[in-house]
């Protein structure tokens, strides 16, 4: 078994930053990763801007320069990978966390590679490798995805898009401009505060203009192989349909948390891991979380933006015990 004394699961931007952090103090660390350097960003839809400028995705005080106000999710694959490259940071990737557990003071992690004891754990495994679910007959057709990459398949298609944030308005702005014939249903009775300012004028311009057809109050019930059941204020009606985007969300991976004894708080928006925002760590002692983890089923409090700067509070709670030994 591989003792190393900080483990840092997940090499998201808030994963590198805490990693940068212990780095930059000559602390020991390693970097537990299950898909590459950034996997959710990789992963996010093809074309994707980001809604943040790029000195406030920079992590470690690492400059990241872009000519344009907001970059693309290509530049920041590039300013993530030259990041990880200047500090030379410790990273095993491609190897998954399957399960974890507290052997006395330690904490013992089982991966797709090997084993691994560790003194202080920083669970920074994000959100969005588990997509929220409708609980709806059909939700597990072929044709329903909760993940949108790039709009060019869906020419001439009818699109059903769920969900009434930034994902689902994004999506439908691209699949309209790509000619797929794009409704939209938001369980909601008017547009959500999340949506950006500068996005939303224009997808209402394509709602005003008969170009999406958007249904506020709105839920799915039936999805079937050629339509979609929807209801509105208590009535059903059905509407033909090809692919469905169920861009409604994604929810940290409760259960292995929950494994180290790692309480949920209820909160207006679902659960989110108990912790002092202080110092990040959980009500397990030396169990720490980093970045939009720890805002649970809420996706519109932490983002990179503040997720980046919980390394530096973890590093510096794990010099503190250092110092204290
Ligand atoms: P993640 O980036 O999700 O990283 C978690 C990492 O953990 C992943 O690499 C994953 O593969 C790995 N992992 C998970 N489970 C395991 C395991 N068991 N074993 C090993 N590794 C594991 N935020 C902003 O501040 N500004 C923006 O403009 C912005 N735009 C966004 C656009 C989109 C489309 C989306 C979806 C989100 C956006 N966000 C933005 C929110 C924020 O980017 C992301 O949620 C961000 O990736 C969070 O960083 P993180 O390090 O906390 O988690
Ligand atoms: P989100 O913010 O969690 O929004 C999910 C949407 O789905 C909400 O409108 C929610 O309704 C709805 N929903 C949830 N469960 C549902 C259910 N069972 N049935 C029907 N509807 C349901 O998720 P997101 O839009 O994917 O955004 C995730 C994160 O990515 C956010 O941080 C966001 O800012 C970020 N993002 C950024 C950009 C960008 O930078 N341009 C683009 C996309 C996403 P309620 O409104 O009622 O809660």
């Amino acid at each position: 078994m591989k003792q190393i004394d900080t483990i840092i699961i997940g090499a998201g931007p808030c994963g590198l930053s805490a990693a940068i952090e212990l780095h930059k103090q000559d602390m020991e660390y390693l970097v537990i990763e299950k898909g590459n350097v950034v996997e959710a960003i990789y992963n996010y839809p093809t074309h994707q801007t980001f809604f943040s400028s790029s000195e406030k995705l920079s992590i470690g005080d690492f400059p990241f320069i872009t000519e344009q106000h907001k970059p693309h999710r290509n530049q920041a694959l590039v300013y993530y990978r030259e990041a990880v490259k200047h500090f030379n940071l410790k990273i095993n990737t491609y190897e998954e966390v399957t399960s974890g557990r507290k052997s006395g003071e330690q904490f013992i992690l089982e991966t797709s590679k090997g084993q691994y004891a560790c003194n202080h754990l920083i669970v920074a495994t994000g959100y969005y490798g588990q997509p929220n679910h409708l609980d709806v007959p059909g939700e597990g057709k072929e044709k329903v995805f909760h993940y949108f990459k790039e709009a060019h398949p869906f020419f001439n298609q009818k699109v059903l898009v769920i969900g009434g944030k930034n994902s689902s308005v994004d999506a439908a702005i691209e699949l309209e401009k790509a000619g797929a014939d794009v409704t939209v249903v938001y369980r909601r009775g008017a547009y959500s505060k999340s949506v950006k300012p500068w996005i939303l004028p224009q997808f209402d311009s394509l709602v005003k203009n008969d170009k999406i057809d958007m249904h506020f109050s709105t839920e799915v019930v039936d999805i079937k192989d050629q339509s979609v059941v929807l209801e509105k204020n208590g009535e059903t009606f059905e509407l033909p349909n090809d692919f469905v985007f169920a861009m409604i969300g994604y929810h940290p991976d409760y259960r292995f948390l929950s494994s180290f004894g790692v309480e949920l708080n209820e909160n207006e928006y679902g659960t989110a891991p108990n912790h002092d925002p202080n110092t990040m760590e959980t009500n397990i002692p030396n169990l720490y979380i980093a970045g939009v983890i720890a805002a649970g089923n809420d996706a519109n409090t932490i983002f990179i933006e503040n997720g980046r700067f919980h390394g530096k509070i973890i590093a510096d709670e794990i010099a503190k015990q250092h110092s204290e030994r």
